[in-house]
């Protein structure tokens, strides 16, 4: 065990001191691409109180495993999990060691129907990314995506937590002298029940994936959809503003940044990305694919063409959303043409 170094590698396994009586345990994702989900340890009265899982996998559990005997703990030393929101690698290892533990899992209220189309999907294997991918022009990307090898979701990953944690729900962790209070915010945008919990006296903030150091987070990829995402997105961010600033104990990426830095560095990226939406616009591309296919992607300037099937789909879908957000604004109109949303000018 060791003070946590924000020059390291984060995604190293192994526990890291984060802060007093807080501990950082990164584990394994099966894909590369945000490669690690750090889980936080916070000591509680009696065991510990983890924020976020891991994914259900046998390489991740083990680690979890080591990470807690370490700690001189174990399983059933795990009080509860407070989950930031419903994506597999934050909350499928949760559900798994409830059921073998008994341990308590809470996941925000705002959640809920994307538990429910999770267990819909079970019966009707309805894809909302294919209808927002047609809505958004991109046929020949809707079919693959369609065509492509589905799997419906393995429901003892996504049983239904045993409480639903409400905007504001303060969650008392540990007693007497050293009691914290985790506050849980509802921070709705990446999903739409996306919670942070804020422990003002510690000057620290779990931001799960709404605040992430280095890339900007995905917007509204749930398999319940919401209208303008990436609008509700930018308020959660601004809300963040409003409050006490703190340090960013992030989902994936190292620590050693401040909330409110971070904040302001993503709303700037977001502007940026809506300014060229709408030149795009202006230059005479009407859906989102097209805009999308204008837009440069990725740090390093990609083509949308040269991106693979899963981030060509990101790449479409949040075009969409950004377009969606200067509907929203009134600067854009959108119309229905054979399925597929038109943007121009208002
Ligand atoms: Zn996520």
């Amino acid at each position: 065990m060791t003070d946590d170094d924000p020059a390291g590698d984060w995604t190293a396994p192994g526990v890291f001191r984060s802060a007093p009586d807080v501990y950082r345990i990164p584990l394994p994702l099966p894909q590369d691409g945000l490669r690690a989900v750090n889980v936080y340890a916070v000591a509680d009265s009696d065991g510990w109180t983890l924020i976020d899982s891991g994914w259900a996998l046998d390489e991740a559990r083990d680690l979890l495993e080591a990470a807690l005997k370490a700690l001189g703990s174990g399983f059933g030393d795990v009080r509860r999990f407070l989950v930031t929101h419903a994506h597999r690698d934050h909350y499928t290892l949760a559900s798994v060691l409830r059921r073998e533990y008994g341990t308590r899992v809470l996941l925000g209220r705002g959640e809920e129907p994307n538990l429910d189309a999770m267990h819909a999907l079970q019966r009707t294997a309805s894809d909302s990314d294919v209808s927002r991918l047609n809505r958004a022009g991109a046929r020949e990307l809707a079919e693959k995506i369609a065509a492509h090898p589905w799997t419906p979701p393995e429901l003892d990953q996504w049983g239904y937590p045993d409480e639903w944690l409400d905007d504001r729900a303060v969650i008392e962790v540990g007693e007497g002298e050293g009691i914290r209070r985790l506050e849980a915010i509802e921070t709705p945008g990446h999903t739409r029940g996306h919670l942070v919990f804020a422990d003002d006296t510690s000057d620290l903030m779990f931001a799960g994936d709404h605040v992430l150091p280095r890339i900007t987070p995905s917007i509204g990829l749930q398999p319940s959809p919401v209208r303008n995402p990436l609008g509700d997105f930018l308020t959660s961010l601004q809300l963040l503003r409003t409050r006490p600033d703190a340090r960013l104990l992030p989902a994936h990426g190292p620590l050693g940044r401040r909330v409110h830095e971070r904040v302001d560095e993503l709303l700037e990226h977001h502007v940026v990305r809506l300014d060229a939406s709408l030149a795009a616009v202006d230059a005479g591309c009407g859906t989102a694919f097209e805009v999308a296919g204008r837009l440069r992607w990725t740090r390093r300037e990609h083509k949308l063409a040269d991106l693979d099937m899963f981030n060509s789909m990101l790449a479409v879908l949040e075009t969409s959303a950004h377009l969606d957000v200067l509907v929203e604004r009134g600067v854009l109109a959108v119309s229905d043409e054979g399925g597929a949303a038109i943007y121009r000018r208002a």
